[in-house]
């Protein structure tokens, strides 16, 4: 595995696999490789020729300066862990590299960005997310960009910027990893005390509470929101937003008609997580419709 830290390395690098036509694959992260991450590695290799893993802690999409300085960092490691899973280009520049003095332009999707996350953090954090990605693309020029689930509305976001700036760019978004007790990886689960550990299931408790309910015929959004709600009490959780959205659009519905995500945000400590499941309606189910198992470790590349 070689690791560049220049766009310019990382050109040189990609340049005979580009003439001979071999197909690149993109990974972007922010580092503290887990195995969310590394499905995507996985997937990647698995329908690429060459991958390339970026690891870059985006300041730009940071709206609080102290979860930025406590963002978890270990690059040494995360090349090893790159290295084992098959990646061929680490590409780990410095904020200089990415936004050199005088920069001056940002990518900014409307609509979608203003709900969930963008509505919690604040229209900059997917302006950040935007601009970066839209950078790592042009950089990398891969054929295919691979993307969490986890982070579903990131995922809505990036598809309309590919789709809105032509970007000759597959994404592919990829099921979200979890614990063996359900908890979604996250990076941020390493900030967590051992009692915050145990709270921090009330996430995919309250995603399952809702999830069984639908499964069981409700469709109100109210009840299914109040069950979700119920569940998150006993670990003494209070969430930022949970929201029952279109998965496209990200516009709130009132009955659960289609297929809908259920999206959570919520405060463990000074620990933000995130977490969302899609509910599938009783009335659009297909009879032999496949349930992602609950405490799923290994996702599927979706090829
Ligand atoms: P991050 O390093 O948190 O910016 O994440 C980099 C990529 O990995 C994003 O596309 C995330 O959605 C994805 N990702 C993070 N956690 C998971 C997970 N538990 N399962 C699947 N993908 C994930």
């Amino acid at each position: 595995m070689r690791i560049v830290r220049t766009v310019e390395g990382l050109r040189e690098a990609l340049t005979p696999a580009r003439r001979e036509g071999r197909t690149i694959g993109l990974v972007p992260t922010m580092g503290a490789l887990h195995d969310g991450h590394l499905s995507l590695v996985h997937c990647a290799h698995e329908q690429c020729d060459v991958v390339v893993v970026s690891l870059f802690v985006n300041p730009a999409q940071f709206n609080e300066r102290g979860d930025l300085d406590h963002y978890p960092r270990d690059e040494r490691r995360d090349a090893e862990t790159a290295a084992q899973a098959g990646t061929d280009v680490l590409f780990a520049p410095s904020v200089e590299e990415v936004y050199p003095t005088g920069f001056a332009t940002t990518v900014e999707v409307l609509g979608v960005t203003e709900r969930l996350e963008g509505a919690a953090r604040g229209a900059a954090h997917f302006r950040g997310v935007s601009t970066v990605v839209a950078k790592l693309l042009c950089m990398t020029l891969p054929d295919v960009a691979y993307f969490g689930q986890k982070d579903a509305q990131q995922v809505v976001v990036i598809r309309r910027l590919a789709r809105d700036l032509n970007l000759p760019v597959r994404i592919e978004a990829l099921p979200t990893v979890r614990e063996r007790d359900g908890l979604a990886m996250s990076s941020r689960n390493a900030l967590l005390s051992a009692d915050e550990r145990a709270r921090a299931l009330a996430l995919p408790a309250a995603l399952d509470a809702a999830r069984a309910l639908a499964a069981n015929g409700e469709r109100s959004t109210r009840r299914l929101l109040d069950a979700a709600r119920a569940a998150l009490r006993p670990f003494d959780v209070e969430p930022e937003y949970l929201e029952l959205v279109e998965p496209d659009t990200l516009e709130p519905i009132d009955t659960l008609t289609r297929d809908a995500l259920l999206a959570i945000a919520a405060p463990i400590g000074e620990v933000r997580l995130i977490d969302n499941a899609i509910l599938t309606s009783v009335a659009s189910a297909a009879p032999t419709a496949v349930q992602e198992p609950k405490g799923d470790t290994v996702a599927t590349c979706n090829a």
